[in-house]
């Protein structure tokens, strides 16, 4: 396909300070690329250690992905049933479950956890990981081939018999145990009781460096965590000394778009956001069984957008302002479900002036009205319009929303964030800054595995604590 075959090759960095390896094909992924092409200069560099710590997981993954000789004798224990407890390649097999915001949030977390304990990562590939996202690993799949015997992913759930926290509370396995089964079953769902929350206990993290399979089914970022773990802790600090970049380069290096995806996302920056002198991105998700729009979360972007700056204000009596010198240009980027707040917006740049003169345009890609989970189309322009956001200038999104973490956390951008409403009333204040670009753990354990008894964990240490958006829940700052 021929994409973006004119666009200039500015000698920019490619590779994104060593993130990227330079052994790709430019054709079967252009997004990896021409990104560069697209976003500003990113002030945060990958540490060399970070960088060292890919290359060798790449040669890792490329001498045990799939097909390769350990991965027969690795998938021969499995089948058999018998753990013989050594093995050159140990696993990770991430399931594809929830929305596209969450499942680019667990991939990411599931690479991280597959990094510290020197597994390899496999990816269920669902009903569309492939039609998405490029290979991020040179020279080996990071797909899970569809004739791995445990392929039945819907079957695993909380009582599943090679569930850890199912296997816990039979009494079949304990973290002292000498026998391990070949394959355990990891439930880190949101819906995860106290038992599959010991995953985030030295003393079960243990037990699974003889386990050469784990089979993990999550919809939370749950990196907030791993930095909790004490055996975890140096390694972590070392590969991100600036602890608010973990998702920024961890998302950097595993998501490319398509080339599918990368057409629209390119199509519609070349057209609607490339020539403004600044992007606004403005994420709306609202969390209610009704579609709306809703005039109290139209209050809301509005008085939150006006009051920060993030937008410029209207003159409601003068008919026309005589624009004095340049006329800034401002775009914004609007996405939703609805295209009710989008309407309002473009209705009042249209019907009155900026009172200090500046060309206000208002864009929505889609319009999708429901989350459709298993439209191709669909999934392609949520994925489209995440990566759109992290290209803009400065972003507003909405609380608990991992579409907009997804975005903040790839452009590198710290957002004002949308209360989020209760009884259908804009919430005073209406928004406020995010401390750092890091994603929520929705669902964090509150528990000291040392003390066996529960604490708070967003008060352990500085770098983790409490969401802006979530009071439970726990981010890297
Ligand atoms: P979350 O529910 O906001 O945390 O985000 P997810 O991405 O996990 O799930 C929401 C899903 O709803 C997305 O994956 C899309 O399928 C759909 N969706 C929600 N908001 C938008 C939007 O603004 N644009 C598009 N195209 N789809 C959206």
């Amino acid at each position: 396909e021929d994409i973006i075959s004119h666009a200039v090759e500015a000698p920019k960095d490619k590779l994104l300070g060593g993130l990227l390896a330079d052994e790709f094909d430019e054709g079967s992924c252009l997004s990896r690329f021409q990104s560069v092409l697209f976003r500003k200069a990113a002030p945060h560099k990958p540490s060399s250690y970070l960088v060292s710590r890919l290359r060798r997981y790449e040669s890792l993954h490329r001498r045990c992905g799939a097909y390769t000789e350990s991965y027969n004798r690795t998938l021969e224990q499995l089948k058999s049933g018998q753990s013989t407890g050594t093995t050159d390649c140990n696993y990770v097999v991430w399931i594809s479950f929830s929305g596209l915001g969450n499942r680019i949030l667990t991939l990411a977390s599931a690479f991280l956890y597959a990094l510290l304990t020197n597994r390899v990562l496999l990816v269920d590939r669902g009903t569309d990981m492939t039609d998405l996202f490029c290979e991020p690993f040179p020279g080996a799949s990071w797909l899970l081939p569809l004739e791995f015997p445990l392929n039945q992913f819907s079957s695993f759930n909380q009582e599943h018999p090679h569930c850890y926290g199912n296997m816990l509370k039979n009494n079949v396995i304990n973290s002292s145990t000498g026998s391990v089964p070949p394959f355990l079953y990891l439930h880190l769902v949101h819906d995860y009781n106290d038992h599959d929350k010991l995953f985030f206990c030295d003393q079960d993290q243990s037990l699974f460096q003889k386990v050469p399979w784990l089979i993990m089914k999550t919809d939370n970022y749950f990196v907030p965590s791993l930095f909790l773990v004490p055996s975890f802790e140096q390694e972590l600090s070392n590969l991100f000394p600036n602890k608010e970049t973990v998702f920024h380069h961890l998302g950097r290096y595993l998501f490319h778009p398509s080339n599918a995806v990368w057409g629209l996302i390119t199509r519609y920056y070349q057209a609607y956001l490339s020539k403004a002198d600044e992007r606004v991105g403005i994420q709306i998700r609202v969390f209610d069984t009704d579609t709306g729009p809703f005039q109290h979360v139209l209050d809301q972007i509005l008085s939150c957008s006006l009051r920060e700056k993030v937008l410029p204000e209207v003159d409601v009596q003068k008919p026309i302002i005589r624009p004095s010198g340049n006329q800034r240009s401002i775009a914004i980027l609007m996405t939703s479900l609805s295209s009710g707040y989008f309407e309002k917006v473009r209705n009042m740049y249209w019907e009155h002036p900026t009172v200090t003169g500046e060309v206000v345009s208002v864009y929505q890609p889609s319009h999708e009205e429901y989350q459709q989970a298993e439209k191709q189309m669909h999934n392609r322009k949520a994925w489209a319009e995440m990566y759109l956001l992290s290209l803009t200038d400065v972003l507003v999104t909405s609380s608990w929303s991992t579409f907009g973490y997804v975005a903040q956390g790839l452009g590198g951008l710290k957002p004002w964030i949308l209360y989020k409403p209760e009884n259908r009333t804009a919430p005073d204040p209406p928004c406020h800054r995010a401390m750092s670009m890091e994603p929520c753990f929705h669902a964090p354990p509150f528990y000291d595995c040392k003390a066996k008894s529960g604490v708070d964990t967003g008060a352990l240490v500085p770098h983790v604590r409490h969401c802006e958006d979530m009071s439970w829940g726990l981010k890297l700052f």
